[in-house]
């Protein structure tokens, strides 16, 4: 006879409203979708584990085969300077900028390829134990929200319209590759099932009580491991599957998303305030600003690349820290709340967490024209401690939107 638990599986806690459901037979290429906040809470793809493995591997050979080669040329004043994505942070760690150096070989190459790695290890046959698995299923975790390759070729798409300011640009024998590695990585991604590995770890359901689907976790004892997306009792403090420890809301964690949302605030104003490059011309040196790149494109009549580069480095910074204050101030002393205005915050979250990342376009971009732009005091451009600011507003605010609880938006429904 099977065990009153094994039906459990299909059972699943809405990590954003903390709703239970029972998912459907959900067919391949469908999502399904919490039923209270509209937040995915599965998808499912025939031949998870061999399509996974195939995309990690294409996007894998296709990021060495665009580390091989030359990413874009640039002619200043008869000089042809050429990119390589191992030579930029080489440049960067050239010019003593040793933190931006290690942000952008962590978020473009060293974060997407362990994930790559990870995926392709977890969907393959070997023989690995659950403690080995559960480890790296954790570790995937933790990691995959910091991948940016996507975000950066969108930087470098930015600075080859920038760079058309200083000389001749041309795309170069790395630029397909890199594209191509990115699609296979996104796809990879949408693909593998973190769900369907952990069930293989262990079943999601420790307890003995039925399960109600259409009622709250909260309502019925029971909470979710926000690591494994374990279905525990609420007064259950460690994770059997995952052991991580765990508590029924993490109230705790929002005094660390308000201190996050004040250290943002702070690091924001040098990183106005400081340049983000300098420009050396002729011999002599000028400093700009956020602020002064964005009025120098809009002059120059490079309107889209001024509007990205305010959107990104000005306006969302300053519109997350809003939102994520207005969030906290939500979960934590909100009256009144109706099922309506929870869903309109929680649709503010989801934008929080998508759209805060996209920040990190103008530090590529930085990144991207200093190490190309070098002749000496001819014309040389450097990246300045502004960007390393910057580039900490974005990292920060990311931190903080990771450590608030969603579903405290939710709790005391009226
Ligand atoms: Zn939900
Ligand atoms: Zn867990």
């Amino acid at each position: 006879m099977k065990s009153a638990i094994e039906p459990l599986k299909n059972y699943i806690l809405c990590h954003h409203c903390d709703l239970l459901s029972e998912l459907p037979t959900v067919t391949d290429n469908h999502k399904a979708i919490c039923p209270r906040c509209h937040t995915g809470l599965a998808t499912e793809h025939r031949h998870m584990k061999k399509n996974t493995t195939i995309y990690s591997i294409c996007a894998l050979i296709m990021l060495i085969l665009s580390c091989c080669f030359i990413f874009i040329d640039i002619r200043v004043m008869g000089i042809v300077n050429n990119l390589n994505i191992l030579a930029l942070a080489d440049t960067l760690y050239q010019d003593k900028y040793l933190s931006l150096t290690v942000l952008f070989l962590l978020l473009v190459l060293v974060i997407p390829v362990l994930c790559l790695i990870f995926q392709i290890i977890l969907c393959s046959r070997l023989p690995l134990s659950k403690f080995r698995q559960r480890d790296l299923l954790k570790w995937y975790g933790k990691l995959h929200d910091w991948n940016m390759p996507e975000i950066f070729m969108a930087g470098v798409l930015v600075s080859f319209v920038k760079l058309t300011s200083y000389g001749d640009v041309g795309l170069d024998q790395a630029f397909l590759p890199f594209c191509l590695f990115i699609v296979f990585y996104l796809k990879s991604y949408i693909i593998f099932s973190q769900r369907d590995i952990w069930n293989q770890v262990a079943k999601n359901y420790i307890g003995d009580t039925p399960l109600v689907s259409g009622k709250t976790g909260i309502d019925q004892n029971i909470r979710l491991c926000l690591c494994c997306h374990s279905i525990l009792p609420a007064n259950l403090a460690r994770c059997p599957r995952c052991k991580t420890k765990g508590q029924l809301r993490e109230r705790k964690k929002i005094q660390w998303t308000i201190a996050l949302i004040f250290t943002s605030l702070l690091l924001y104003i040098p990183a106005n305030m400081y340049g983000v490059m300098n420009t050396v011309f002729l011999g002599s040196l000028s400093s700009s600003t956020i602020l002064d790149g964005v009025i120098y494109m809009w002059q120059e009549g490079d309107y889209p690349v001024a509007l990205v580069i305010f959107a990104a480095s000005v306006i969302i910074p300053v519109l997350k820290i809003i939102a994520l204050s207005w969030l906290c101030y939500f979960a934590l002393a909100a009256k009144n709340k109706t099922n309506v205005n929870c869903r309109k915050m929680n649709k503010l979250y989801k934008m929080v967490e998508f759209i805060g990342r996209w920040s990190m376009i103008d530090v590529f971009v930085v990144s991207v024209v200093s190490a190309l732009i070098r002749n000496g005091e001819m014309m040389s451009v450097y990246p300045y401690i502004g960007a390393i600011f910057f580039a900490s507003v974005v990292v920060v605010t990311m931190i903080a939107s990771h450590k608030y609880d969603p579903r405290l938006i939710w709790d005391n429904v009226n």
